[in-house]
């Protein structure tokens, strides 16, 4: 690893001053578990890093009857959290499935959202591909077992972080603070694709941090989260779905619809929640969506079989959200 200068900053204010403007040469560090890993990779090389484990790390009931996460949470104090629970149970969700206890214990929510991708190409040193500068991307005739259905490239990642994708079907806001001040971006728009930045997922600026999650309060929506998991291990989730539902009785007036582990983003379906809306609730209803949201895909030589994944996820997410019967372990 290449040695780099450590500064324990002691809050918002500490850290923003030591970073920089320039990218990947001055890096945030949380519970370290994503970046120590590509350091020790050797595909990022920062020359200082600078502890974030200082700012907010508390949940608390925002003044419009919402929640507001603090950065430095961690992704098992999510999990666990009565409030979480009650008003974003598709949230809980997918915390509670991240990785093992440890990793959800170590991880906190802003290194979660910020994680970078896990294509194997850009995780080896060997593999100069276009994220790193290079002139190809080697999943397109390469092992694409588990990149993108979806996304016109010209990189095929899939998006890596659980807890985003229910974040955007809840119409989560995130706050972001940088030497210029503070900003709020929706998540919807934090997280961007490899034709409008090749080189990172995010509108974050290099001195800029992601500090708070701010959640809209709940209403009467239902909402969950359904993912496929090769079996029940730790790894990342094949293909996920979270749907937020505004229901009266049985008819759905409004859904939100977002897929995870299918697209360099989060993916939201629209096609998909204008199949629900206005529709009575029922199995039929369900799958119609599920139809709808895999409408477009694109998948590469070796993931056609995510197509089916994704449409399972989005039925099984929306019938949990409802209350149906079934088996959603
Ligand atoms: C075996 C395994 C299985 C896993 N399974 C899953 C899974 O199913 N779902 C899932 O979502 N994740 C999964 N993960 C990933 C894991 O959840 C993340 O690596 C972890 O949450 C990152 O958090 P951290 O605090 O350790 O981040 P760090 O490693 O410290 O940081 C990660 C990135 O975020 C940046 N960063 C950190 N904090 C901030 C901030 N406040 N503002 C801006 N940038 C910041 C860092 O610079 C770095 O680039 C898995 C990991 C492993 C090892
Ligand atoms: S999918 Fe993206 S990160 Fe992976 S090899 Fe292609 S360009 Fe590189």
């Amino acid at each position: 690893m290449k040695p780099f200068a450590y500064v324990n900053a002691a809050n918002e204010k500490e850290a923003i001053a030591a970073l920089g403007p320039d990218r990947g040469k001055f890096l945030p560090i949380a519970g370290g578990m994503d970046l120590l890993a590509l350091m020790k990779d050797y595909i990022v090389q920062p020359d200082r890093l600078v502890n974030v484990k200082n700012l907010d790390r508390t949940i608390s009931r925002s003044s419009d009857g919402g929640l507001r996460i603090g950065a430095a949470v961690t992704v098992d104090e999510v999990a666990t959290h009565a409030d979480v629970a009650r008003m974003y149970p598709a949230l809980v969700h997918a915390a509670g499935e991240v990785g093992t206890p440890q990793i959800r214990h170590s991880g906190t929510v802003g290194g979660n959202l910020n994680q970078r991708p896990r294509c194997w190409y850009y995780r080896n040193e060997e593999f100069d591909c276009l994220k790193k500068g290079g002139s190809r991307c080697f999943a397109v005739d390469g092992e694409n077992q588990y990149h993108a259905i979806f996304g016109d490239g010209p990189c095929h990642i899939i998006h890596p972080s659980s807890l985003a994708v229910p974040l955007m079907a809840l119409k989560a806001t995130f706050r972001v603070a940088g030497p210029a001040g503070e900003r709020e971006v929706a998540a919807e728009d934090y997280f961007v694709t490899p034709d409008r930045n090749l080189f990172g997922e995010t509108v974050l600026q290099p001195n800029e941090l992601l500090t708070h999650l701010l959640l809209p309060p709940p209403g009467s929506a239902k909402s969950a989260t359904y993912e496929v998991r090769y079996k029940q291990s730790h790894d990342w989730p094949l293909a996920s779905a979270a749907v937020v539902l505004d229901m009266s009785g049985t008819t759905i007036r409004g859904a939100r619809i977002v897929m995870g582990a299918v697209a360099p983003t989060p993916w939201r379906s629209q096609a998909a929640e204008r199949a629900l809306a206005g529709k009575t609730i029922s199995e039929q209803t369900a799958i119609a969506a599920a139809d709808a949201a895999i409408q477009g895909a694109k998948p590469m030589t070796l993931n056609a079989y995510k197509v089916q994944i994704a449409r399972t996820a989005v039925k099984r997410a929306v019938m949990k959200a409802a209350g149906m019967k079934g088996n959603w372990a």
